[in-house]
């Protein structure tokens, strides 16, 4: 798919369910892919981008930021409290913010830097043991807790079950969200991007419909 294809698919999204158009921001997930994939997207103009990794961040975005102006890359994956502060310097937003020890090193290295990248904290939705992110029950909680430090937390983030309807855990993360007074709400992938706009995504992170399959080999 097109950007523009999907772009034009989110913007009906938004009309569908009443909502503004441009409401909903494309982050365009670039991990893994080639850079010429990710150099051709650059060059339509597109400038949000999501990766995985920090290692894999930094060995690509310092170079792409000094060939075009006005990029924003975030950081989507789950971050080690031992490269926080590199992922401070290359990121714009962190979407993984998922347990009290990562916000204490944030909060310390945010006083120290003078600066951090907008947060997203990951709620565990479909509260799976081997995924990221707090659970449901625990959320408002740790919120308050961020919120205590003085971090800039601007809304939640989920990667709902495989095998589960995702626009119950979208609606679920936009009940948290809302009840805690947040605005942001970073959800759906490439293949339910649509049902995150309807449910008030305001960033969608769509990797493979844009860059095509992942060659992890
Ligand atoms: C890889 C990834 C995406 C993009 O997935 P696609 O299915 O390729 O669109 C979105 N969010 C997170 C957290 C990811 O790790």
């Amino acid at each position: 798919m097109s950007l523009a294809e999907i772009t034009s698919r989110i913007h009906k999204a938004e009309q569908t369910a009443g909502r503004p158009i441009g409401a909903t921001q494309l982050i365009a997930v670039s991990k893994v892919q080639p850079n010429a994939r990710v150099q051709a997207v650059l060059e339509s103009g597109h400038r949000l981008f999501g990766e995985n990794k920090v290692q894999e961040a930094a060995g690509k975005w310092p170079q792409f930021r000094e060939q075009y102006d006005g990029v924003s890359v975030h950081l989507l994956g789950p971050l080690q409290t031992n490269k926080a502060r590199q992922a401070m310097d290359l990121f714009e937003a962190i979407h993984s913010l998922d347990r009290p020890k990562l916000a204490n090193t944030l909060a310390r290295l945010a006083q120290d830097m003078g600066k951090c990248p907008d947060l997203f904290i990951q709620v565990n939705t479909g509260q799976e043991p081997q995924k990221a992110g707090v659970l449901p029950v625990d959320a408002d909680a740790f919120i308050a807790e961020c919120r205590s430090m003085d971090l800039p937390v601007k809304g939640l983030m989920c990667i709902p079950p495989v095998d589960e309807e995702p626009s119950l855990h979208f609606a679920l993360l936009g009940k948290i969200a809302a009840r805690n007074g947040l605005d942001g709400l970073s959800m759906g992938m490439s293949s339910d991007f649509e049902s995150a706009v309807a449910l008030g995504a305001t960033h969608v992170r769509v990797g493979s419909a844009i860059f095509g399959a992942r060659d992890y080999s």
